[in-house]
């Protein structure tokens, strides 16, 4: 499920291991794309009854209107990593990608008719990828007449209305209302409200007129957003946007879509499904809100899930006051599915109402490409794949990756150094300013790290391959001691001066399988060294010695500011000790983090960042590892 055999999985690939829900999509039907003839919302003719529909009200279905919907693609439009400079694959054989989408749902388009098909996507659609820092920072959208590429090409799939996502605030207020003024559909969000307002900000719904045999059918399409941009975009939304709980809005906004005569109301909601907060307390609402939403607010029909990357086919979720059920469904992250929302309607004394309803997962790996949307992104596609591979600056040294998992490297304490720095950066204005920071950081490719002379942000790329975020916790000195004890489970006991890495590395862990090197953890201090030798010789959980910071015993109740991975921070490896206040997170990419430091040191010189801090003994002898 992993892309090689050292990628973490991601939390939401964790997730989805979770849900294991019967994953009905997976075939596309159809192959062949089709133009569409009728606009979005206009009157077109009656489909015939569809197949996928399954009772769960009362009554027989008269009529099935069908919503389909994207979320989470994140600039993604061919199915390609940019990183790699290749075509994109991963274990699960996924392709990723709105061209592929669009086949899909050009498709389904075709199958039901277009004019009782509606097109929505739940957000997170100009930042993610590449493309979308490419046209935030190198060539901006803002006051060049340049079309986001991500505008350009979902106008050519024709979306009904399209839902902000946290990620839509990451490049500022004036880089979404460029791209918004660019597109030719509604871009949905109701709780992002000018600020100290309860006035929405953005349009807070559409309504959708749709022909069927029994006269014209309303549907609202209501946008919602966690409101963690709150905190993770505060430095782009403070006197700007305030944002309302997803639950407080929705029962504000609801009855407004009813009032204006809608039949049916469905809410493309960029907020996950599993309840919960990586913000903790620090709003009053919490970060994932789908599933009190379909709970806790009367008159929704369906909701198109955002945000979690989660794949979820299907999900029913009863509203508490009405019993009413509420279908759910949200297509993964990416591009990687298209959810086909069925909803059966039929009238009862004169009014609408949902008697069955269903939905499914398209998978984007049985679609070609569309060439509409292939052709309006053939140009950003070349210029960002030239951007990657243009040099942006120099190394001095070769930095690998390969002896990481048992030395202290130049490549480790580089990645150290930056999520470190950025982090006492961001928090010099805080509560938190001028505490310790550390960081961890851990070898997920052997064959990866930057070259000596010129680097590309292909080569920057490379010392961290995978999608994790930065984040920061307040940590103590005894949390240090069982985190460093936590790892070093990751060597096998060894009674030696002299070892090879295979028989040190790669320890069975708990669950008898090798302990993966993504999960050893390496632990640095930023203005002062964290110093600690590993002793190889002792049972686990007694194996560190030394442990000292700026060369003082480390005092349990020390107080740190630890630089964590959002992958760790979520539960990832179990690591012990990262239940602490959350005080740094801006859902902003490492590797995104590494790139730009390079773009802005120019010369990168491990005399800045390098030293060497931590080693393996046994039985307190220096043990010479060798590859
Ligand atoms: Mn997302
Ligand atoms: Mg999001």
């Amino acid at each position: 499920m992993t892309t090689t055999p050292e990628q973490p999985p991601t939390a939401a690939m964790r997730r989805r291991t979770l849900l294991a829900s019967a994953f009905v999509g997976g075939a596309a039907l159809f192959t062949a794309s089709c133009s569409r003839e009728d606009g979005p919302g206009r009157i077109g003719r009656t489909p015939r009854p569809t197949a996928g529909t399954e009772g769960t009200g009362s009554g027989e279905a008269t009529f099935t209107l069908t919503v389909l919907g994207t979320t989470d693609l994140h600039s993604y439009v061919l199915n390609w990593d940019y990183f790699k400079d290749a075509e994109f694959s991963d274990d699960d054989g996924n392709h990723i990608g709105l061209a592929k989408a669009a086949t899909l749902i050009k498709a389904m388009r075709a199958e039901r008719g277009a004019a009782t098909t509606l097109t929505i996507d739940a957000g997170d659609t100009i930042q993610g990828s590449p493309v979308g820092f490419y046209y935030a920072r190198i060539e901006p959208i803002v006051g060049t007449g340049t079309v986001h590429p991500l505008a350009a090409t979902m106008n050519a799939v024709g979306y009904d209305a399209v839902a902000l996502g946290n990620h839509e605030f990451n490049y500022g207020v004036d880089h979404l209302n460029a791209f918004i003024e660019q597109v030719e559909f509604p871009v949905l969000c109701a709780n992002a409200l000018e600020w100290q307002t309860t006035t929405s900000a953005y349009p807070e719904y559409v309504i959708k007129e749709v022909e069927t045999p029994e006269g014209v059918l309303k549907v609202g399409i209501v946008g919602l957003v966690t409101p963690g941009c709150a905190i993770w975009d505060k430095a782009n939304v403070e006197n700007k946007l305030s944002f309302n709980g997803i639950v407080e809005q929705a029962k504000i906004t609801i009855p407004k879509v009813k009032a204006e005569g809608a039949d049916v109301v469905i809410v493309s909601c960029h907020s996950g499904s599993n309840q919960g907060s990586s913000y903790g307390d620090a709003l009053p609402f919490p970060e994932n809100a789908s599933t009190e939403l379909a709970e806790q607010v009367d008159g929704i029909d369906a909701i198109l899930v955002g945000h979690a990357h989660a794949e979820i086919p299907e999900q029913k979720i009863a509203n508490l006051t009405t019993g009413k059920e509420v279908l759910l469904s949200e297509p993964y992250f990416w591009g990687r599915r298209v959810s086909v929302m069925n909803l059966g309607l039929a009238k009862q004394d004169g009014a609408w109402g949902v008697v069955s309803s269903s939905a499914s997962l398209l998978n984007a790996n049985t679609a070609e490409p569309d060439a509409d949307v292939v052709a309006a992104f053939n140009d950003a596609h070349g210029k960002v794949r030239g951007y990657i591979n243009s040099a942006i600056g120099t190394s001095t040294a070769a930095m690998p990756l390969a002896a990481a998992r048992y030395s202290d490297t130049a490549a480790i304490d580089l990645i150290n150094y930056v999520q470190a720095h950025s982090v006492q950066k961001a928090l010099a204005a805080t509560d938190v300013a001028g505490w310790p920071v550390l960081s961890i950081a851990a070898a997920f490719i052997r064959e990866g790290g930057l070259p000596a002379g010129e680097l590309t942000v292909r080569n920057a790329a490379s010392l961290y391959t995978f999608d994790n975020t930065l984040n920061a916790v307040k940590f103590t000195g005894a949390n240090v001691k069982e985190y460093l004890e936590f790892s070093a489970a990751y060597f096998k006991q060894v009674d030696a001066t002299e070892v090879a890495a295979d028989d040190l590395t790669n320890a069975d862990g708990p669950d008898g399988r090798p302990i993966p090197d993504y999960n050893y953890d390496i632990m640095g201090g930023l203005d002062a060294p964290l110093t600690y030798d590993i002793d190889v010789a002792k049972p686990v959980g007694q194996r560190i010695a030394n442990l000292a910071y700026d060369g003082q015993p480390l005092a349990d109740d020390a107080n740190f500011v630890l630089a964590v991975n959002n992958y760790r921070a979520g539960g990832g490896g179990n690591f012990p000790g990262l239940d602490g206040e959350v005080v740094f997170n801006e859902q902003k990419e490492i590797r995104q983090f590494i790139i730009e430091w390079v773009a802005e040191q120019k010369t990168i010189d491990p005399a800045l960042f390098h030293t060497v801090d931590w080693r393996i003994v046994s039985n307190g002898r220096v043990v010479s590892v060798t590859a």
